[in-house]
């Protein structure tokens, strides 16, 4: 009733997956979601912990809620009622998926502005722990790589596309010895590169990957990565993720609010 009180305006429902909870007290949380039309948004929540009537016995990752908002004049919304729509269990069965789907749900809380809506985004995110949870709890790599898949989106949702097919300098193919320009976002052939273009290493396969990868549908991705021609590839695709991930994590960093820890802990799952 006092949350009521406090009301400037009605409440309204929001499809939102979390990004956070974190325990305010005993048993209150603030919780940072993202939800379709809406974007990254907190919100209180009074009591949660343990509500079993309100909040389904508890906030949990890795589920798509309908949240009840109520708008409040000063300081945050009140989250009076969560309810799953759907939720994805299995994506809590293996240490590696924790991981990666923990990483998902960091890169979208680190690299995007609170009340800036985008609802492909949130399809692409739920997409990519739908496909989390359906694969076989070994298949690392193929997790590592729905993971790239979510990174090379949403870096060009938030307006930082890469270019890894021609040079973004001059237009030619990358050639030999091509590099990946952080500063510029971009492969860079032998002739433009320069110093001040903070450049990496990449292999011209691996860019031929992340072409490929930035511009195919995840299910056709994690389908031909499942195929017995690639499981026979099983060394290159970790060569591919270990390659290309460093050049998608400086990307990411560059635009990432704060430290990146789910990422780290996946760093020491694969080490
Ligand atoms: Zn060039």
């Amino acid at each position: 009733m006092a949350a009521k009180i406090m009301s400037t305006e009605s409440s309204n429902d929001v499809a939102a997956i979390l990004l956070r909870v974190v325990d305010y007290s005993e048993k209150d949380q603030i919780v940072t979601f993202f939800g379709a039309g809406c974007g990254k948004s907190t919100a209180f929540a009074r009591a949660a912990r343990g509500s079993t009537r309100r909040f389904a016995g508890g906030l949990v990752l890795f589920c798509m809620y309908e949240l009840t908002l109520l708008p409040r004049r000063d300081g945050l919304p009140m989250l009076t009622q969560a309810t799953a729509l759907e939720s994805l269990p299995r994506l809590s069965g293996t240490l590696e998926k924790i991981a990666v789907g923990s990483a998902v749900l960091e890169l979208l809380r680190e690299t995007t502005e609170e009340h800036d809506p985008n609802d492909r985004l949130l399809y692409l995110v739920w997409s990519a722990l739908k496909t989390l949870e359906g694969l076989p709890a070994e298949a690392l790599q193929q997790m590592r790589l729905t993971l790239r898949w979510l990174e090379l989106q949403l870096l060009s949702e938030v307006g930082v596309g890469c270019s890894f097919a021609l040079c973004v300098r001059c237009g030619a193919e990358g050639g030999e010895e091509p590099a990946f320009g952080v500063v510029s976002g971009g492969v860079l052939c032998a002739r433009c590169q320069r110093p001040s273009d903070s450049l990496r290493p990449i292999s011209s396969r691996t860019l031929r990957g992340l072409e490929r990868l930035s511009t195919s549908p995840l299910a056709e991705v994690v389908a031909r990565a499942g195929s017995r021609a690639g499981r026979d590839l099983g060394e290159g695709l970790k060569q591919f993720n270990d390659e290309s991930g460093k050049v998608t994590r400086e990307m990411i960093l560059g635009h990432a609010s704060g430290a990146m820890k789910a990422y780290e802990f996946l760093d020491s799952l694969i080490a």
